[in-house]
């Protein structure tokens, strides 16, 4: 890296000690600016550097909460309001019990490069808490999830800071995080979350965007190089809700994916995953992937290594960070992998994105290829504000062209700093310049 992109990362290790995640985030984005720095050295001035890497605003607080049985808990809360040059500030919520500041500020960074690639006037930010939603009833839930905005409450809004779901965080908590909202500010402001459901100010394709946007990427960069998914076979990880909407486009575009995992293992189905039964387990039951191997014959649940020891031709990686490292990567180029399109967030490492790059495959970043799902929510928000819904084909084709300007812009980007095809530097120096430039324009704020 360049002294004075090096001086910043330093200074970003020692003010946030122990965040390692944020330190990779940071790290990966800081380099690709070399040689944006190179060509335009303004954008070093004025601490501007500086400033991006440093949240507005952090806020850390006490969720008590009653179990069933009459026990209190105690969890931790985060919201962090990263930037909003662009926008109000615009992230998930994550509810895991790995969560912890610095999980939250990798991923409130990541957002504020991802959202302004979708070209949809949002900041970015990101929040969530440490509590285990798996085995709480619906009545736990509710209680954390009324207590938990009891606080948020007070910093977020329409027009200030607009969460959404993420890990652990899907409909059904967004319905109790909503209504308690409204409860406290008597007042219907649906564009203050997104996620909602279809029959209070949700949009359709919100709930497939992520999945649907990250397979959509990935088509794109095959295009560069006149090929299709027609055929392919696709690893996907997690079985969340960015996996199954993945494996729904992947076979709708022709390709068969064979893979699903969770904590407890990886699931090979290589007659083809059966969406409808994912979707039962998953959805409905909220089961776990065993729960799917029982009920199909020819499926089989593996419990050592890793998803990507399966050979494939396609990687979609959409569990969550950090899931696929070095040596998987190896084995997934040895295999014959020649597309990976991330529909988590920052799922390779560092090691594994250099196996990519140098052995020449489709590389794409979840903050350009998962940027479907934030983009879909920016397109609640419009839908929200003109008291307006719209069908199913108009928003999805409002999502498939902005998955496409997000790949052009990538592609361009890539080739205005002289390394054509490198997706990683294409999408930070495209979300880096749009977010820097109105950092100038609005001054030293
Ligand atoms: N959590 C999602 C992400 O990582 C979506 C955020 C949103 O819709 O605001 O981008």
């Amino acid at each position: 890296m360049q002294d004075v992109v090096e001086k910043v990362y330093e200074q970003v290790v020692a003010r946030n000690r122990g965040e390692a995640e944020f330190h990779q985030a940071v790290r990966e984005v800081l380099e690709s600016l070399d040689p944006v720095i190179a060509k335009h050295p303004h954008y070093a001035d004025d601490a501007l550097l500086e400033r991006i890497v440093e949240p507005e605003r952090q806020v850390i607080f006490r969720v008590p909460w009653v179990d069933d049985a009459g026990a209190v808990h105690v969890n931790r809360g985060f919201r962090v309001e990263f930037n909003s040059a662009l926008g109000p500030y615009k992230g998930g919520l994550r509810f895991h019990p790995s969560v912890n500041v610095g999980i939250i500020k990798f991923l409130g960074f990541e957002q504020v490069f991802k959202n302004a690639l979708t070209a949809q006037g949002i900041g970015g930010g990101k929040g969530g808490s440490d509590f285990d939603p798996h085995g709480r009833s619906d009545a736990e839930v509710m209680r954390f999830c009324q207590s938990f905005m009891t606080e948020l409450s007070r910093h977020i809004g329409p027009s200030t800071d607009v969460p959404a779901g993420d890990i652990g965080v899907g409909g059904r908590e967004i319905g109790y995080l909503f209504g308690q909202y409204k409860r406290l500010r008597n007042a219907y402001d649906a564009g203050v979350l997104t996620g909602k459901g279809l029959a209070w100010g949700g949009s359709l394709v919100r709930t497939e965007a992520t999945g649907y946007g990250t397979v959509l990427f990935a088509q794109s960069m095959l295009a560069t190089r006149g090929q299709t998914l027609e055929g392919k076979t696709v690893a996907v990880s997690g079985a969340g809700n960015v996996a199954i909407y993945a494996i729904e486009k992947a076979q709708k575009l022709g390709a068969k994916p064979i893979t699903f995992s969770d904590s407890s293992g990886y699931v090979v189905d290589e007659a083809g995953v059966d969406l409808e039964l994912l979707k039962q387990v998953k959805e409905v039951e909220r089961g776990r992937v065993k729960d799917y191997v029982e009920r199909r014959p020819g499926a089989r649940l593996v419990t050592q290594g890793r998803v990507w020891d399966v050979p494939v031709d396609v990687a979609l990686p959409c569990a969550t960070q950090n899931e696929l490292d070095g040596a998987n990567a190896a084995t997934l180029l040895k295999n014959g992998c020649a597309v990976v399109s991330e529909g988590a967030n920052m799922p390779s490492t560092p090691e594994a994105v250099e196996a990519f790059q140098s052995a020449g495959i489709l590389y794409a970043p979840g903050k350009a290829s998962n940027a479907g799902g934030v983009a879909t929510s920016a397109l609640e928000m419009e839908q929200n504000a003109g008291r307006t819904r719209w069908d199913f084909a108009t928003a999805e084709a409002k999502l498939d062209a902005i998955m496409t300007d997000i790949h052009d812009s990538c592609v361009a980007a890539a080739e205005e700093y002289g390394r054509p095809g490198d997706y990683v530097l294409g999408a930070n120096a495209a979300g880096f310049t749009r977010v820097a430039d109105v950092m100038i324009a609005h001054g030293i704020v």
